[in-house]
C-alpha cells in the first residue's frame, strides 16, 4: 500500500448478533457506525480491508462547503460543523484544521461560473459565507498568486482534514462507544427472512441483523448487483502526491485546472490534479451510458479516456456469486491503483510555475484512487424500498471525505426512524426512476 495510515486493528470475535452491520469501513461507515453507536445502537463495521485503506485514506483531504450542488448545502453545512466539533468529541486527531479554500479563475468565464454558482446558493450565503474575489484580493488570500488567475471563489471558513488519520480515529471512536470493529472481513452478501434483512454472510461467518448500510465505496455496485439490486455506479482514476515538509508556502487551500494543493498537518502539502480524472472503459461504461451521458457531455474537458487492462479484467470477473464462496471483495483486500504515468509530473511542473515556493518541495510519496461516481455526481443516501432493512451510503462523487460525518450522521437518522437533520430527498434511491431525472448541476 502506497499510504500510510493508522493502523486499527480488528476485533478477535465476529459478533454473532447486532442491531445493524455497516459495510465498508471508510469515512461513510464509520462515521455512520459512531453516530449509530452514540445513540446506544449495537453496530459491527465490517472491512475487507484495512480502516481507511480505499477512498478515504486517499483522498486530498478538503474539507469544503464551497461549490456544491445547491440541494447537497444542508448536508455540507452540517459535516462542516461536525467536523469543526470532532478532534474535541471523539478525543483524537483527525487532523481538522479550518484553513479555506480558493477555486481559481482565469477567464471571465470562469468568474462568470463563480457568481453563477454564488447566485445559486443565496439562500444558505450566511452560513457558507463563499464570496467571488477580485484580483487583488486574490492576492491577501494567495500571495504570489500569478497575475493570469483573475479572482476566484473563496470560503474562508472552508477545512482541510486528514485522510489517513480521520477514518481510524473515527471507527476507534465508535469502538470505545461499543462498536464491533473486523477488519479482514468481508462481507460476501445479506440475507432475508420475510422479505427483510435478517443478516449477512462474511467470510468468517454470519452476524445475524436488522438492518444493513451498504457502505462499500467503489464496490457497491457488485455488491448490489449481487444482491439484484441495480444501483448505477462507475469509477474514476486520479494520482495524487505529497511533499515533504516546505516552509513558506501558501496557507488556504486551493485548486486551478491543472493542479490543487493544501497544507498537511506534517508542515508538507498534499497535492491534486486539480479537476482532471482518468476514466478507464469498462463494460459498465457501455451499459450505463445514457444514464451517465448528461455529466459527461457537461464534464468532458476534464475526463480523459483510456482502454486498458482493467476492460477485460471486469468484462471476466464474476458478476454472481454464492454466498458459500470467496467473492471478489476477499479477492482484492485494496484498491491501490498506480498512479496515472507522467501525469504528477506536469501537475507539479505547472504548479511550480504558477507557485515557485513549490520548486524546492521535496515529494515524499505519489498514489492514485478510485473514486466512486454517480450519474448526477450525487451521492446515495438511502433506504431501499425493496429490501426493508437495506440502507445504501455511497456515490458522492470526489467530495465525500468533507461530507463524510454529515453522511454517517444522516445515515444514522434513517436507520433509527429519527427526524432526519437534513432533507435526505436528493439523495433518494428511487431518483432515477420515479420522477423527471435529476439533472447535473456544474461544480465550481
Ligand atoms: C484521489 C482522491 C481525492 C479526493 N479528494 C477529496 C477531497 O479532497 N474532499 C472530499 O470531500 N472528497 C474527496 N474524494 C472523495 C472521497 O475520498 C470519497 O467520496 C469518500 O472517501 C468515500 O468514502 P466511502 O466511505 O464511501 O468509501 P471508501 O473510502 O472507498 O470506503 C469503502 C470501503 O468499503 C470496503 N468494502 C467494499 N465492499 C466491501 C465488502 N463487501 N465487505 C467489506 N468491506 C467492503 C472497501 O474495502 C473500502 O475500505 C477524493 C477521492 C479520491 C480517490
Amino acid at each position: 500500500m502506497r499510504i500510510d495510515l493508522d493502523p486499527v486493528p480488528s476485533d478477535a470475535q465476529l459478533p454473532s448478533r447486532v442491531d445493524v452491520v455497516v459495510i465498508g469501513g471508510g469515512i461513510l461507515g464509520v462515521s455512520t457506525a459512531y453516530f449509530l453507536a452514540r445513540r446506544g445502537v449495537s453496530v459491527a463495521v465490517c472491512e475487507k480491508g484495512e480502516i481507511g485503506a480505499e477512498q478515504s485514506g486517499r483522498n486530498w483531504g478538503w474539507v469544503r462547503k464551497q461549490g456544491g450542488d445547491p440541494s447537497e448545502i444542508p448536508l455540507t453545512l452540517h459535516s462542516v460543523e461536525l467536523w469543526e466539533g470532532m478532534n474535541q468529541d471523539i478525543g483524537a486527531e483527525t487532523g481538522f484544521r479550518t484553513c479555506g479554500s480558493v477555486s481559481l479563475a482565469s477567464s471571465a468565464k470562469d468568474i462568470a461560473a463563480c457568481e453563477g454558482w454564488v447566485d445559486s446558493v443565496r439562500e444558505y450565503l450566511p452560513d457558507l459565507g463563499t464570496r467571488v474575489l477580485s484580483t487583488r484580493e486574490l492576492q491577501t488570500i494567495l500571495p504570489g498568486a500569478p497575475r493570469h488567475f483573475l479572482g476566484g471563489l473563496y470560503t474562508a471558513t472552508d477545512g482541510r482534514a486528514e485522510p489517513q488519520l480521520a477514518a481510524p480515529a473515527l471507527a476507534k471512536a465508535a469502538r470505545s462507544r461499543g462498536a464491533a470493529i473486523m477488519t479482514h472481513c468481508a462481507v460476501r452478501g445479506f440475507e432475508t427472512s420475510a422479505g427483510r434483512i435478517s443478516g449477512v454472510v462474511t467470510e468468517k461467518g454470519s452476524i445475524a441483523c436488522d438492518s444493513v448500510v451498504l457502505a462499500g465505496g467503489a464496490w457497491c455496485r457488485i455488491f448490489c448487483a449481487n444482491m439484484g439490486i441495480f444501483l448505477p455506479q462507475l469509477k474514476l482514476r486520479t494520482s495524487v502526491m505529497r511533499t515533504g515538509p516546505l516552509e513558506g508556502g501558501p496557507a488556504s487551500a486551493a485548486m486551478a485546472p491543472g493542479y490543487s494543493f493544501r497544507r498537511r498537518l506534517d508542515g508538507g502539502y498534499t497535492i491534486g490534479t486539480g479537476f482532471m480524472n482518468y476514466a478507464d472503459l469498462v463494460p459498465d461504461s457501455i451499459r450505463m451510458l445514457s444514464l451517465f451521458w448528461p455529466t459527461i457531455r457537461h464534464e468532458w474537458s476534464t475526463i480523459r479516456l483510456r482502454l486498458g487492462r482493467r476492460f477485460l479484467d471486469e468484462l471476466t470477473a464474476p458478476s454472481r456469486w454464492r454466498l458459500d464462496r470467496v467473492s471478489p471483495f476477499e479477492a482484492t483486500r485494496v484498491l491501490d491503483p498506480d498512479p496515472v504515468a507522467g501525469d504528477l509530473d506536469r501537475v507539479l511542473e505547472t504548479l511550480s510555475a504558477d507557485f515557485p515556493v513549490f520548486r524546492s518541495a521535496r515529494i515524499a510519496g505519489q498514489w492514485a484512487g478510485m473514486i466512486d461516481v454517480s450519474p448526477d455526481a450525487m451521492p446515495f443516501l438511502t433506504d431501499v424500498p425493496s429490501t426493508p432493512g437495506f440502507f445504501i451510503a455511497t456515490g458522492f462523487s470526489g467530495h465525500g471525505f468533507g461530507n463524510g460525518p454529515g453522511a454517517g450522521h444522516l445515515m444514522a437518522d434513517l436507520v433509527t426512524g429519527a427526524k432526519p437533520r437534513v432533507d435526505p430527498r436528493p439523495f433518494r434511491f428511487s431518483r432515477f426512476t420515479d420522477g423527471p431525472r435529476p439533472e447535473y448541476r456544474a461544480r465550481v
